[in-house]
């Protein structure tokens, strides 16, 4: 058999001849690679005279961890990465030809496979890639001309919006409906204000969705970025924006964006707090405990009040303009005020501060905006490479999953991105901590009263026998996309043993891309 001609499909078959051995799994591994798994050289029998005569290249997700026999578990430090995947190539020498014949062959693999662009970090490809790198010219490739960038940027009113580009639509498209505007960049008087639109993906990493280079912060500017910025998008807007606080930009957005709910950055009030009354108290005041338990803690709106006057009295604060400026707009930065807006889990724009240190020198005057903007794709190329790596890691090591006999978990790691399976795994142990304290039944709806069973707030589930949907009042489902403990705790009551697919939202999942470039 001629294995030129087989070779163009590239899928291996039985009886498949090879001249080497070392050409056999040259051809596994190009096919591997294509369908991306990672393959392990298995054994090897050689005659006396040092000749290979058989030889295995097997999926190396072959074999399962072995279990321990003993008293004592031992501590597991590693994710597991076997799953006990039986594909596989046997080669045997031929004596009659002296070549090697494709003896025992199988295809299918119990496990998902990666994505094509994370093919080249599997152990297997790696070298291979690293060549085909340097010929590329490397990750961070520009995508265009000084000259067309000058043309580009001459035809916008602001000059220096960089938005639309394909990649940063659809993380817009999958990932849009939590934004953070963040245009703290100006550190000092020669520097243009940048803003950057920042949000989280799948695994809760940085994704870049646009950057305006502006002139001022006039309310005109900030509808025309925020305009601009919405353009491209189709116009859909996101659920809520977090920024900043800035009367400019808060106008703006109540015009380009009226139904959109616009919440402040804790990160920036701490700071202001500092700025505006850092020297009002000494070292062990209870003034910063007490102001941030109004900004995190309090569920209730009573028990804020509550808390909000006494400190206020207590430290001789009524006539502070500027807090009592941010008490008038609580609704946009304490807990209890927020607890049904649709966050993802996002408070501050702290995440884009992360960013600031490696643009900010690069935004010194007009003349650099090439480099800049040149910069600037390097810094994107840079997060999209970083979910390429944790989408890589999602499919080489299985999830943790602490109790493998609980369907829930078990349905939970195949279900949600290895972030936001921790995430949801903790709630699952909150809510074997959980105690029902009364159940009140009406024909439809059934109240829980749910506590942990050493104490703390009283929460009350909402369970609902036609349609099985659940409500908790601390409405940690409504804000983060996780189900609570309590809600949990109601759901082993009654019997339902798997996250209900309403319950699950598509961009925590491993499949938050799917029908996108990503999916295979
Ligand atoms: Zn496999
Ligand atoms: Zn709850």
């Amino acid at each position: 058999m001629d294995c030129s001609k087989l070779a163009e499909d590239g899928t291996p078959e039985l009886g498949m001849e090879f001249n080497s051995e070392e050409d056999a799994y040259k051809f596994y591994n190009k096919y591997a690679f294509k369908m991306g798994f990672s393959v392990r050289k298995y054994y090897l029998n050689k005659d006396k005279d040092g000749v290979t005569t058989s030889r295995r290249y097997s999926c190396c997700k072959e074999g399962v961890k072995r279990k321990y026999k003993g008293d004592v578990m031992p501590k597991r430090t590693r994710a597991p990465m076997k799953t006990g995947c039986g594909a596989k190539m046997v080669i045997v020498l031929f004596r009659g030809t002296m070549k090697y014949r494709v003896h025992d062959l199988v295809l299918e693999h119990n496990h998902e496979l990666h994505i094509a662009q994370c093919t080249h970090m599997m152990p297997s490809q790696r070298k291979s890639h690293e060549l085909m790198g340097k010929e590329a010219g490397g990750m961070g490739n520009v995508g265009y001309t000084r000259e067309e960038l000058k043309r580009y940027l001459r035809t916008r009113r602001e000059r220096s919006l960089k938005y639309g580009e394909a990649g940063m639509l659809i993380d817009y498209k999958f990932f849009g409906d939590v934004i953070t505007f963040d245009t703290t960049y100006k550190t000092n008087k020669e520097y243009r204000p940048l803003g950057v639109f920042v949000g989280f993906n799948q695994h809760r990493q940085i994704v870049i969705f646009g950057v305006a280079l502006m002139y001022d912060e006039t309310i005109d500017s900030f509808k025309c970025v925020f305009g601009t910025f919405l353009e491209p998008m189709c116009g859909k807007r996101p659920s809520t924006i977090l920024t900043d606080q800035d009367l400019a930009m808060a106008a703006a957005l109540s015009v380009v964006m009226p139904k959109t709910f616009h919440g402040l950055c804790t990160f920036h009030i701490k700071r202001n707090f500092m700025k505006h009354l850092g020297n009002h108290y000494k070292e062990n005041s209870d003034l910063p405990y007490m102001f941030g338990a109004c900004m995190y803690e309090f569920e209730e709106v009573e028990q804020f009040n509550r808390v909000w006057e006494t400190m206020v009295k207590k430290h001789n604060l009524e006539n502070n303009e500027w807090l009592s400026g941010l008490y008038r707009i609580r609704d946009k930065w304490a807990t209890c005020m927020m607890k049904e807006r649709w966050t993802a889990g996002m408070r501050s724009t702290q995440l884009s501060e992360s960013l600031n240190t490696t643009i900010k020198n690069n935004l010194k005057l007009d003349h650099d905006l090439v480099q800049f903007f040149r910069h600037f794709n390097r810094v994107v190329d840079e997060k999209r490479h970083n979910e390429l790596i944790a989408e890589y890691e999602m499919r080489q090591k299985l999830p943790m999953v602490g109790l493998r006999q609980t369907p829930m978990l078990v349905h939970a790691s195949e279900t949600y991105s290895p972030t936001v399976f921790v995430a949801f795994q903790n709630e699952y142990g909150e809510s074997t901590a959980m105690v029902i304290l009364r159940q009140q039944d009406a024909a439809i709806i059934v109240e829980f009263a749910v506590m942990r069973y050493d104490g703390g707030p009283e929460r009350i589930v909402v369970f609902n026998r036609n349609d099985l949907s659940v409500r908790c009042s601390c409405k940690k489902y409504e804000n983060e996309g996780i189900l609570c403990g309590h809600a949990l705790k109601v759901f082993d009551t009654v019997g339902i043993k798997i996250i209900p697919p309403e319950y699950i939202k598509r961009r925590w999942t491993k499949r938050a891309r799917a029908r996108d470039c990503f999916d295979r």
